[in-house]
């Protein structure tokens, strides 16, 4: 019954967080009326108690950096963290938005960190990192949306570590005229922004944000620095059909998107979406050959990926990619 008045309630950004509220409650309530659907074998995961990941840890709360590894409860920190590789989420670690699958707290937003650029570059220098996945959170509050603090973030560590490719993993900048120029300007190796589940569901999901005006950023930056990786990704057991998850592909793939990622949604608490299926390691496996076949320079498809796993591994085989395609080509 309240679902029929949440479809009917007018959607613009002053309602965006009690809308957001209603449908986590919603889910709530389908998550306590329904049976929690089992975790399958190919999702369990060692708890994190390596010394690396220790160290990752200590180094991060010794910088005060946030991480969406952390933050967004990222089933692979013990993985990652044991390799020193962490993604650290920038603009602090409250978001404007609230995303009915997200994890990271929502509300009034912190005062940006002035030395936070310099503390990200040091993380990296002391971690060692030939590849860095930098995020943020929203932050609908700041004209630009937080856009020159990423292009500071680049731009210090072009000098500090000269050496190492940067990744970044941005929101939407909706309604922020020039971010996108800031960020291109600042020439990431590899921009993301995630289109993160089918149009249908984004009422539901991700309340806030456009589906088009995802895709328009994702073409738009490729336009402004076309030698620039660009990358996407999206969750799936969400309630998507797999015809939904092709168009997505089809989609990415008109703006020129060159790496698509697919992994499995994991329900963060019981009022976030429930997970309404385990995809199993085999339809990841299609969607892998698919996403290949419509064109993607590199694609990530399996349950646990996320957008930063083995992201510096994934940069160096995208680059070859590219390569021995423009060769194939000329
Ligand atoms: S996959 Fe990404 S977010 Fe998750 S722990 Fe690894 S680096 Fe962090």
């Amino acid at each position: 019954m309240l679902s029929f008045f949440v479809d009917r309630m007018p959607f613009d950004a002053r309602h965006q967080g009690f809308y957001a509220r209603i449908m986590a409650d919603i889910h709530a309530l389908n998550a306590d009326k329904g049976k929690k659907l089992p975790k399958p074998d190919w999702i369990r995961v060692k708890a994190p108690n390596s010394q690396g990941f220790k160290d990752t840890r200590d180094l991060m709360r010794t910088l005060s950096l946030n991480t969406v590894c952390e933050e967004a409860a990222c089933p692979n920190i013990g993985e990652c963290w044991t390799q020193g590789h962490a993604t650290v989420m920038i603009l602090g670690s409250v978001c404007t938005r609230a995303c009915a699958f997200c994890n990271i707290e929502t509300g009034r937003p912190d005062l940006l960190d002035p030395h936070e650029p310099r503390n990200l570059a040091e993380a990296v220098g002391k971690l060692g990192l030939k590849h860095v996945v930098i995020t943020s959170v929203d932050r609908d509050d700041l004209d630009d949306g937080g856009a020159a603090h990423f292009a500071e973030c680049i731009e210090l560590l072009r000098m500090t570590a000269p050496d190492t490719t940067v990744e970044i993993l941005t929101p939407d900048f909706q309604k922020k005229p020039g971010a996108l120029e800031i960020i291109a300007k600042a020439r990431p190796d590899v921009f993301n922004h995630n289109i993160e589940t089918v149009p249908r569901l984004y009422r539901e999901i991700r309340p806030g944000a456009r589906y088009f005006h995802s895709l328009k950023i994702l073409q738009h930056v490729k336009e402004l620095e076309p030698k620039s990786f660009t990358k996407s990704g999206l969750m799936v057991g969400l309630g998507e059909t797999k015809e939904e998850v092709l168009q997505v592909m089809d989609d990415l793939r008109s703006a020129e998107v060159d790496f698509i990622t697919i992994g499995q949604y994991l329900q963060p608490t019981p009022r976030h979406a429930p997970v309404d299926r385990y995809v199993t390691p085999d339809e990841f496996r299609y969607y892998e050959r698919m996403a290949k076949a419509k064109g993607f320079l590199m694609v990530s498809a399996s349950p646990l990926t996320r957008s930063s796993y083995h992201a510096g591994d994934d940069f160096a085989q995208m680059k070859k990619n590219r390569e021995a395609r423009l060769a194939e080509d000329a």
